[in-house]
């Protein structure tokens, strides 16, 4: 199984970020441009929180807010469980399947290196299981 580093360095979006204080409904935008689901809320260089669309469906739509009103700060998840470039997808998968997490901010030690989605560990283990069954079709075909 690929480690993390080897996985961000075939992302083609680094790390997109938004500010506490920016409205949802800013957010939701650039997410949308983006096509993403999360977005990870930093304040003079520091990771404070993380955003994501469940975060606007159950905080902001469910309670009858307007995401023109409320700020980022306000719905945002502040405790982030981050994980390390050298652990493996599959102890992401572990880790998101736990936690009901799709998203999983990457740092090295305090360096922020990127962000990996449930759909890039989806993607990977795919991709890995297509080439084990291409290898076993020509060890059958011999
Ligand atoms: P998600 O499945 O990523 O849309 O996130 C579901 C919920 O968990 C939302 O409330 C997010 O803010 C929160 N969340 C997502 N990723 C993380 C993370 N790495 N650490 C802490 N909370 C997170």
């Amino acid at each position: 199984m690929k480690t993390l580093r080897q996985l961000l360095q075939a992302k083609t979006y680094g790390i997109l970020s938004i500010a506490p204080d920016a409205r949802v409904y800013d957010a939701l935008q650039l997410m949308a441009d983006k096509n993403v689901g999360a977005l990870l809320v930093m304040d003079a260089g520091q990771l404070i929180g993380i955003i994501t669309e469940r975060d606007y469906a159950r905080k902001v739509i469910l309670k009858g807010k307007s995401s023109l009103d409320t700020p980022v700060r306000e719905i945002m998840t502040d405790k982030v469980l981050c994980v390390h470039p050298n652990q493996t997808v599959e102890e992401c998968m572990a880790l998101m399947t736990d936690k009901r997490f799709r998203h999983l901010p990457v740092m090295e030690g305090n360096k922020l290196v990127g962000v990996i989605s449930i759909g890039d560990l989806v993607k990977e283990v795919i991709s890995e299981q297509e080439q084990t069954i291409k290898q076993l079709e020509s060890y059958i075909h011999r």
